[in-house]
């Protein structure tokens, strides 16, 4: 707990003091309601965070409408400029956000870190966007006519969050809308509110030393209903949503009923197949890498096996002892491999997983169970699992947010590819392969269906060049690398006559 104080106080943000999000831009009314931060690490309460009413949100996106204003004004390479400074800030706090990233949700101190990390890569990456926001040029019809596109800011972009990634999904729509010309308003998961806050803080003290208003980056602290103001807001232009599928439904219906934009991000369903031809030392740390890191919780996690009938029992009790090897507890010893899940609720929904499993007829081979004793105070530890499956169980059509694995048996890779794009989700998929058919198949129209499909990687982790996202009940949108920039701007096609007729297009005649 000193510790972590001596953090806070670092990052510029006091321990335990509602105050931390007063101010119309941090979106709390004194004596408004709070928010509660508990770690799932120790059980303990590290933060109050003030909660935004609906009057402090319409105060926030007010001054997030005046802000954009100024910040369209600015050239996009000055815009990406503050942004890289941005980057600066984060690797000075490197150390220290991603310990308070640990803390507060719980994933690996390496992999809180990373996230950090993550975010100061996409700093870089939008800096050097900011001068490459391209539009074509095309050759016009008519004589003596140039046409061409230019892409415009959009305005207010909202970024709704989920637990499991608590800083740098909002840095990957951030700093590519900021780049953009856009302004953001960000909710955070009501489960991690202080980070979204130390965030708050470090990108405040970038604009102020830039002397620009702090509306370029607001943040509103609190749960679903303050979610459901940003998806019927007109004012937002853009609405980047991550989280479960159940939510995404939600903001898509109440966006598109205002004819809203939006970037949906959610659940996916992450298959790996191992074929014969795998190199069975690469597949089994992707595999359990993937399926017990952030404790099963991440969107990319590693939920289903599909294995060649030829090497399946092999892998499997490769597999199973590898499980014996893992060591679960507090996620800040680096001498751990599974930290907690973020909740009780999360171990609940664990729980109820297991026994629709076993109830459906999956037959565990490492059974689960919720550890308890000295280290395990908080409650949210779980031993992960691994059940034998046939691929048509409802469980296995599920995403459950936890390190539960199912293992199932293939014989010809059509039926692999059919299993793996059987389930409703489409985010990321991967196959072991050392045959170029296979990899190929893989690739091809007719294989993964997925946003992601990797060849002898697993379906865990993602680099920010590339786009990211994913298809079917996963929500479509794309963020972060390649072109999802172009999300958040508006194209215009300009056409400029220069001549002195006015020639109609498709030739088409008009005489006065
Ligand atoms: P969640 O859906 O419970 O909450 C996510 C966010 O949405 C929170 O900020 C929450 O307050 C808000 N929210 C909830 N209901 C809402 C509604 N009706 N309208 C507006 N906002 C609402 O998800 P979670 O438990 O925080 O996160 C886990 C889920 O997120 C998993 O399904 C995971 O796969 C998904 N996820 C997806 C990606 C991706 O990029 N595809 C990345 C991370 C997490």
């Amino acid at each position: 707990t000193t510790h972590i104080a001596a953090i806070l106080g670092r990052l510029a943000i006091a321990p335990i003091n509602p105050a931390w999000s007063t101010g119309s831009i941090h979106g709390t009314s004194e004596g408004g309601a709070l928010l509660e931060s508990f770690s799932p690490v120790d059980g303990e309460r590290i933060a109050t965070v003030g909660e935004a009413s609906a009057h402090d949100y319409h105060a926030v996106v007010a001054r997030a409408v005046e802000s954009f204003g100024i910040w369209r004004a600015l050239p996009a390479p000055q815009r990406g400029e503050v942004v890289r400074q941005f980057g600066e800030e984060l690797r000075r706090h490197k150390q220290d956000l991603g310990t308070l990233v640990s803390y507060e949700m719980g994933k690996s101190l390496q992999e809180g870190l990373g996230e950090v990390q993550e975010m100061i890569d996409i700093c870089d990456f939008a800096t050097g966007l900011s001068r490459q926001l391209y539009g074509l040029t095309m050759p016009s019809e008519r004589p003596g006519h140039r046409m061409y596109e230019q892409w415009h800011p959009l305005g207010v972009v909202g970024i709704i969050s989920a637990f499991n990634f608590p800083v740098a999904v909002w840095s990957w729509n951030a700093a590519i809308a900021w780049v953009c010309g856009n302004v953001c308003v960000w909710k955070p998961s009501e489960k991690t509110p202080l980070t979204a806050t130390a965030c708050q803080s470090i990108i405040a003290g970038v604009l102020a030393r830039n002397g620009l208003p702090e509306g370029i980056s607001c943040l509103v602290q609190g749960g679903r209903p303050l979610g459901e103001l940003l998806a019927r807001d007109p004012r937002i232009a853009l609405l980047s949503a991550t989280g479960s599928t159940r939510m995404g439904k939600s903001v898509a219906e109440a966006v598109a009923a205002r004819l809203g934009k939006s970037i949906l991000e959610l659940g996916g369903n992450n298959a790996i197949i191992i074929t014969e031809h795998a190199d069975l030392d690469i597949a089994l740390p992707a595999a359990v890498f993937g399926a017990v890191g952030t404790a099963g919780q991440r969107c990319t996690s590693t939920r289903r096996l599909i294995v060649h009938a030829s090497v399946y029992e092999a892998f499997k009790a490769r597999l199973v002892r590898a499980y014996g090897q893992l060591r679960i507890g507090d996620p800040l010893d680096e001498a751990h491999h599974v930290g907690p899940l973020i909740d009780r609720a999360a171990v609940g929904n664990y729980l109820a997983a297991i026994a629709a499993c076993e109830v459906q007829g999956g037959r565990f081979l490492v059974a689960g169970e919720v550890l308890s004793g000295e280290g395990y105070a908080s409650g949210c530890y779980v031993q992960p699992c691994i059940a034998e499956v046939s691929p048509d169980m409802a469980i296995v059509q599920a995403e459950t947010f936890a390190p539960i694995l199912y293992i199932m048996k293939y014989e010809t890779l059509d039926e692999a590819i059919r299993i793996q794009n059987s389930v409703p989700q489409g985010l990321s998929s991967a196959i072991m392969t050392l045959n170029l058919r296979e990899a190929e198949q893989f690739l091809s129209a007719g294989g993964s269906d997925c946003g992601i499909a990797n060849v002898n990687i697993g379906t865990s982790g993602a680099e920010i060049g590339g786009a990211f996202g994913g298809e079917k009940e996963t929500g479509g949108g794309r963020e972060s690398g390649s072109d999802a920039w172009k999300a958040y701007m508006r194209r215009q096609t300009n056409t400029i006559n220069y001549s002195d007729k006015l020639p109609l297009a498709q030739g088409i005649r008009f005489d006065l």
